[in-house]
This record gives structure tokens, sequence and C-alpha cells, in this order.
């Protein structure tokens, strides 16, 4: 068996025309285009080509992305000032802010002061939460990104037996949320589960999300299961890969996505979704209010 490969970048493409032509129709209806305050500190170079990635995508969409570059020696009290600034700025309905940033400033403050209903990211406690009571609002790019990209290859994912490995509160824990939403049977893996591989043979879907490359060797793949992998690794000769030993894992799997063009694109394009419902949300609250 030769897998089919979940090609992502076609999906993420597809989404993102759309999310194009809904952006022109409220154009066309005198509303206004939804914009993303994009936050980049310091100069990780992997984090510049993935700020630059989601400017550009916002450019491709019609949404009006506003730039904060700040130096590596930025201070959290700094950071959160802008934070509470971009809070309340009423023209900003996304906040973005890239990780990883510099030890001095801690990831968790950051979130937690980001407004939820900007919240693009879908980090914020609140949001994690909704998801978690099956409520959700603004999801998690890229967990919700790879739902959207198995349901546009029409895997039905109700009952599937399905393994997590990873439990980021970024990465592998809303995708664990998002999954039972979906009434998969879900294993979170982790870095003390035991038998990791045995685990992994007994699942129809499997979901990378280490950040190893090869952790998941192609033995362990059922026949037939789903793979998707999440990861992104760059080896010491520049090139990116993935979690699962692609090569191997493709000769057993009924369907795989490739690393790169496969998860990376659709986390790009559900964020632009997100943006634009954080302004749909917040005018369908202010209409609310309005009315009362
Ligand atoms: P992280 O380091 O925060 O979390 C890694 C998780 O993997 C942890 O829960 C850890 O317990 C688990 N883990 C590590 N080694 C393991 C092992 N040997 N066996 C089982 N579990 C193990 O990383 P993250 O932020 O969640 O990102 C994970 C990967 O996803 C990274 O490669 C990252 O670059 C990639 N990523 C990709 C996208 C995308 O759009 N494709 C988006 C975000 C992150």
């Amino acid at each position: 068996m030769t897998a089919q490969i979940i090609d992502g970048k076609a999906i993420a493409a597809t989404l993102l025309n759309s999310i194009q032509s809904r952006i022109n129709t409220r154009l066309k209806a005198n509303k206004r285009a939804p914009s993303l305050a994009v936050v980049l500190v310091g100069a990780d170079p992997a984090s510049a080509i993935y700020v630059r990635n989601k400017r550009l995508a916002c450019e491709k969409v019609g949404i009006r992305s506003i730039a904060y570059d700040l130096p590596a020696s930025t201070t959290e009290t700094e950071l959160l000032d802008l934070i509470r600034q971009l809070n309340q700025d009423e023209n900003i309905d996304g906040i973005l802010v890239q990780s990883p940033l510099p030890p001095q400033i801690k990831d968790e403050h950051i979130i937690e002061h980001i407004s939820p209903n900007k919240d693009v990211d879908g980090f914020h406690p609140y949001n994690i939460g909704r998801l978690a009571v099956r409520q959700p609002t603004l999801r998690s790019c890229t967990p919700f990104g790879v739902i959207k990209m198995l349901s546009a290859s029409n895997i039905e994912l109700k009952g599937l037996n399905a393994v997590v490995i990873g439990v980021s509160n970024h990465v592998g824990r809303p995708m664990g949320l998002e999954l039972l939403l979906a009434g998969c049977t879900v294993t979170s893996c982790h870095r003390h589960t035991k038998n990791l591989d045995q685990i992994i043979m007994q699942a129809d879907l499997v979901i990378a999300a280490a950040g190893k490359p090869g952790l998941i060797q192609g033995a362990w793949i059922n026949p037939g299961a789903i793979v998707v992998d999440i990861g992104i690794n760059r080896l010491a000769d520049g090139s990116i890969t993935g979690d699962v030993d692609f090569d191997a894992a493709r000769l057993r799997a009924g369907y795989i996505t490739p690393v790169p063009g496969g998860v990376g694109p659709m986390t790009v394009a559900t964020l632009m979704e997100n943006t634009l419902l954080a302004l749909e949300l917040q005018e369908a609250k202010l209409t609310h209010i309005a009315n009362h």
C-alpha cells in the first residue's frame, strides 16, 4: 500500500481564497477589513520566517497586518504595555505574539494578558477552556487546521482510535481536545509514555507533535492508518523534516501529510480565518448590545 498524500498547501490555498472572498464581500458592504497586530520580539531566524509567511497571507486575503518588531532586549513590562494598548484599540481585531519569546519574558504572562476576544492564536486559557467544555470560539490554529484538513479530505473522525504524540499547551493538548470534540477515542502520549510503539500500533489516526525528527517509525503504523505530522524540525543541512519517518510510513499508511506542505500552511490559513472571526464576533456582540 502507498498512502494518499494529503496536500495541506492546496487545502490551505482553497481556504485562503474563501476568506479572501468573505473579506471582499465585507468591503463591498462598506464594512472594514479585519486587522491583525503581529508582534515579533528579537531576531530568531525561524520566527522571522513564520512571521513573514503570516504577513504575506494577510496581504493575500486582504487582512491589514500591523508589524511590531521589537528588540530582543524588550522587557516583559514593555511588552505587556503594548498588549494593553492593542487590547484597547478598536481597530485591532487580532493580536499575535510570535513565540519563542526571549528568556526575560514569560510566554504565559503575555498570553494571559491578551484579550480572549483578540486571541487569534487560540492560546488563552479562556479559549482553551471553551474548547474543553465543547463550546469552542477562537480555536488554536494548528489543531483546528488539522481538523479542517482532515475534513477537507473527507475523512470521518467519529469513532476513530486517535493517538496524539505531544501534550504542549499550544499544540498537543488542544489537538487532543479537538479530537475528543470530533468523536475520537483519544490517547495522549508524552515524554514519560511507556511503550509508545505499542500504543501507535493500535491507532487509526496518528498525530505527531513532539518536535523529534524520525521519532515515529514506519513499522509502527497500523496498515491503512491516517498519519498527520505536525512536527517541524530543522536538520543540520538546513532542510526541514517532521516527526514521522515519512518514506517508511507512507508504505503502510492510508493517508499521510508531508513536511513541509502539510500542516504548516493550514496553521497560517486558520490564523487568517480566526482574525476574520474575531472581527465578526465583536460586531455581533456590538449589534446585540445596541439592540437591547
Ligand atoms: P514542545 O516542545 O512544547 O512539546 C513537545 C511535546 O512532545 C511534549 O509534550 C513532550 O512531552 C512530547 N515529547 C517529546 N519527546 C517525546 C518522545 N520521545 N516521546 C513522546 N513524546 C515526546 O513542542 P510544541 O510547541 O508542541 O511543538 C511540537 C512540534 O510541532 C515542533 O516540531 C514544532 O516546531 C511543531 N509545530 C508545528 C506547527 C505547524 O504549523 N506545523 C505549529 C506549531 C508547532
